[in-house]
């Protein structure tokens, strides 16, 4: 097979486009980094212009490696989710800042809709819990609070990012895939359709979200000139669900944890949704025919982002790289923890107004400790979504990872370590861009399935655990005690 796939990853800290080979090589990559605004604290903003320029440059520049569109066979498009665009449906012109799926702004709607009692029915027909991370609040708060989204009266669109890209590579089609649609708290995930209830619950009116589609399949062509010559769009899914597909999670109970901005594990349940009953979200991980798949999720808002913040704002390592040499370097965490919970506290906690801390520290700490608890911190976060997930039920036998922060073996080994399972991680780790195209490889007719598309994954490393228990268990009392720190503290303030 000779034809390429185009892929569009839009993420969180930057804006990518790639260049697959059908059997799954990777034949190039363009990259932009996305401006992060914050305004406030608790506010995370992006400039919808830039998502929408940069990625059409990163795409364009593939286009051109590939030696134009009619080399092209389809394009995949997978995203940050939950992050909301509104844009006006005449120019395609955004509205307003893109609220970010970081964004915390909407915590005490959300607490008062819990304080009413709303939460069940959420959970009960979405999945998801009522979190400011999920998109309906943050619609409501913007058309409330920013007038020139209902002064665009009839012209106005709202979207999560895939579908404002997709609006404008076709210059004017306005749909959404189920993937990322399940991460609103607005579409019911077992009919996979919007909600009337649910969006008057978070004041959005219907008539401005965009139609529900399948993942995979003939949407659209691009627009004239955008590039050289038309290409179909044939695949969208939210980077988590992307990332599962691209470790190929097919069988029931295969997991992946993907380490990139955020940490966020999915376990493929079949066909059939599961409820949690830990405060694991249940979510849709792709659609497919009409034919709704599904996964249980844990969310860890704060992962890479914690190597950034060392980074940048405590100017403690140069880049994230160093961190690995920096953990290797001391014989252990000297008693140190870092409890990350710089935008509230995830999956299983669900805290959005938990703060951060670092405890343990004493004079014998150093820069190599700290730096070491905060990737320790990576293990310790999936070790407690694994308890939860064995709590509903689904335990994970082997976890597959992926994330740009798994290029640090150090973590890696310490996961394997700390979960006490064996950790797989493949030699090729961009797993959410390979997703995409194996979504838009399928709906281009590339393979008769998802199952067949598999073959475009590479295999890996396996990390084993090497970890006495007394060891592990001291490390997660040490944990369990930070943790509750933080729990404890925020009570207090309440
Ligand atoms: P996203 O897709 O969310 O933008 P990526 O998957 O590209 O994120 O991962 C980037 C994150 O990984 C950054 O936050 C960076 O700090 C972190 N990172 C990159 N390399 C390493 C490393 N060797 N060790 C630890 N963290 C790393």
């Amino acid at each position: 097979m000779t034809e390429k796939i185009l892929v569009i990853d839009e993420g969180t800290t930057s804006t990518r486009a790639m260049l697959f080979a059908a059997d799954g090589q990777e034949l190039g990559s363009a990259q932009h980094a996305l401006t992060q605004n914050y305004p406030e604290p608790g506010r995370v903003e992006h400039d919808a212009s830039e998502i929408w320029e940069y990625s059409l440059a990163a795409a364009r520049a593939m286009v051109e490696k590939a030696g134009g569109g009619a080399n092209i066979a389809s394009i995949g498009i997978t995203n940050q989710r939950e992050t909301i665009i509104f844009w006006n449906r005449q120019t395609g012109e955004p509205l307003c800042p893109a609220i970010v799926w970081q964004d915390r702004r909407t915590a005490s709607i959300c607490d008062n809709l819990k304080t009413e009692g709303h939460e069940a029915v959420v959970q009960q027909r979405t999945g998801l819990l009522l979190d400011p991370y999920f998109s309906g609040s943050k619609i409501g708060w913007a058309l409330e609070h920013w007038p020139q989204l209902r002064e665009a009266g009839d012209n106005l669109a709202v979207g999560t990012v895939e579908s404002y890209l997709v609006f404008r590579l076709t210059g004017g089609l306005h749909i959404t895939d189920a993937s990322n649609a399940a991460r609103t708290a607005l579409m019911d995930i077992d009919n996979g359709r919007w909600d009337a209830e649910l969006c008057a619950l978070f004041g959005v009116p219907m008539g401005i979200l965009p139609e529900i589609t399948d993942c995979s399949g003939r949407f659209a062509e691009t627009a004239e000139g955008i590039f050289d010559a038309p290409i179909a769009i044939c695949g969208m899914a939210g980077d988590q669900q992307a990332a599962t597909i691209g470790q190929a999670c097919f069988e029931e109970g295969d997991t992946k944890a993907t380490y990139g901005t955020g940490a966020f594990v999915l376990s493929y349940t079949g066909v059939k949704r599961r409820h949690s009953a830990h405060r694991i979200l249940s979510t849709i991980g792709w659609q497919i025919d009409g034919e709704r798949h599904y996964a249980l999720e844990g969310s860890v808002f704060v992962a890479g982002s914690l190597m950034q913040w060392l980074r940048d704002q405590l100017g403690m390592i140069v880049s994230a790289g160093e961190s690995e040499a920096l953990a290797q370097s001391v014989a252990d965490n000297a008693g140190v923890y870092i409890v990350p919970a710089l935008s509230g506290l995830g999956a299983p906690y669900w805290q959005a107004d938990a703060r951060a801390a670092i405890s343990g520290l004493s004079f014998s700490a150093t820069k190599a400790h700290i730096v070491r608890a905060a990737l320790e911190a990576m293990s310790y976060q999936t070790a407690d979504l694994k308890s939860a997930f064995a709590a509903d039920g689904a335990d994970w036998k082997r976890l597959r990872i992926d994330g740009g922060m798994v290029a640090n073996s150090w973590m890696s080994q310490d996961l394997a370590d700390i979960l006490a399972i064996e950790v797989d991680r493949p030699q090729f780790v961009e797993t959410t861009a390979l997703g995409a195209a194996m979504l838009a490889a399928l709906g281009a007719g590339l393979y008769p399935d998802l199952g067949s598309a598999a073959q475009m994954r590479t295999g890996g490393q396996v990390f084993t655990p090497a970890m006495d228990d007394a060891s592990r268990n001291a490390r997660m009392a040490g944990w369990r005690s930070a943790v509750a720190s933080v729990l404890t503290s925020k009570q207090g303030a309440g």
